[in-house]
């Protein structure tokens, strides 16, 4: 299956991007710490409509969302194209 992509709101108004894998069901799972390394999975909350994206629709809405989303996980995401 294809690689999906989760936001993950940390602090006030930093969002970081998690990667991991889509399963049969279209649910997905994340990695054990975001693209840039710097938060962990039990950290920061679910960016609401934000989990288990497609790459295309990930870099879609890391463009909407701007310079809330982390550099370096933006740098990361369109790197792994
Ligand atoms: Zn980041």
């Amino acid at each position: 299956m294809g690689k999906a992509y989760s936001f993950k709101r940390y602090g006030h108004d930093e969002i970081h991007i998690f990667e991991g894998y889509f399963h049969l069901d279209h649910s997905c799972d994340a990695g054990p710490e975001s693209i840039c390394k710097k938060i962990k999975l039990d950290q920061g909350k679910w960016h609401d409509n934000h989990v288990c994206l497609d790459p295309d629709k990930a870099r879609y809405a890391a463009a909407g969302l701007g310079k809330l989303v982390c550099g370096e996980c933006v740098k990361r995401l369109y790197a792994s194209f």
